[in-house]
């Protein structure tokens, strides 16, 4: 029977590729949680908002009944594409703007309380795999199946590096290396739902390990 995979871990480990292969080898469905955070911040930021500390309460809650966010299929990529208001934002969440203010949005309680409660009510049917940081402690305690994703920062900051080169993106080893702190800090350290394993989950350490073999360990786990 369908059960729910709650993949955690720190920023660039591999989570979301993890994630979308395993929905696909099962037939899942695959929500990256991480997304909906950025596109809320994609959105704040467009408001010209980079204070979010010094928000009010009803300010934010106010902000985001104006935000609605979806996933669509795309064809071409095989892939779901995250879209905001109906647009697809799928690029522009993944831009260096909002990678150095998700983590501070990602603190805000109110987004906190938003995101989980969507993402619980998009997990609901069973069958599905989530990846983020608070999943298999916040969102789906129940999760069937937890993993803790880590890798050594240094392998971590090359591949994000790479990627972003493959993608035309201008940026320095260093930047990343310090975007990643940053966001790893935030997370490991916000009051709220921080960043830490679930007891129950189970370490996936991919320094060593390439993504076929981690795609494999993951689906026996999953079937077991
Ligand atoms: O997974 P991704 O790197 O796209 O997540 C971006 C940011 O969103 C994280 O650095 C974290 O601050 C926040 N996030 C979160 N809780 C989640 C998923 C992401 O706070 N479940």
């Amino acid at each position: 029977s369908k059960i729910v995979i709650a993949i955690d871990g720190f920023s660039s480990c591999g989570k979301s590729t993890l994630a979308k292969n395993l929905a696909k080898k099962l037939s899942y469905a695959f929500i990256d949680t991480g997304a909906m955070y950025r596109a809320v911040t994609l959105y704040f930021l467009r408001k010209g908002i980079t204070d979010f500390k010094g928000l009010s309460r009803q300010r934010v809650i106010d902000l985001l009944k104006e935000i609605n966010i979806d996933f669509r299929f795309n064809e071409s990529k095989q892939f779901s594409d995250t879209y905001l208001n109906g647009e697809n934002v799928e690029d522009e969440i993944r831009s260096t703007a909002v990678n150095n203010a998700v983590s501070a949005l990602s603190q805000v309680s109110e987004v906190r309380a938003q995101m989980v409660a969507l993402q619980q009510q998009l997990g609901a049917k069973k069958g599905v795999v989530l990846d983020g940081r608070d999943v298999g402690t916040v969102v789906f305690p129940d999760a069937e199946l937890k993993l803790f994703m880590t890798a050594d920062p240094v392998v971590r900051a090359q591949r994000r590096f790479d990627e972003l080169q493959s993608k035309g993106v201008e940026i320095s080893l260093e930047e990343v290396k310090t975007n990643l702190e940053q966001r790893d800090y935030n997370d490991t350290h916000r009051k709220e739902h921080p960043l830490v394993k679930a007891d129950d989950a189970i370490i996936l350490d991919n320094t060593n390990i390439n993504r076929e073999e981690q795609l494999q360990l993951a689906l026996d786990l999953a079937l077991e």
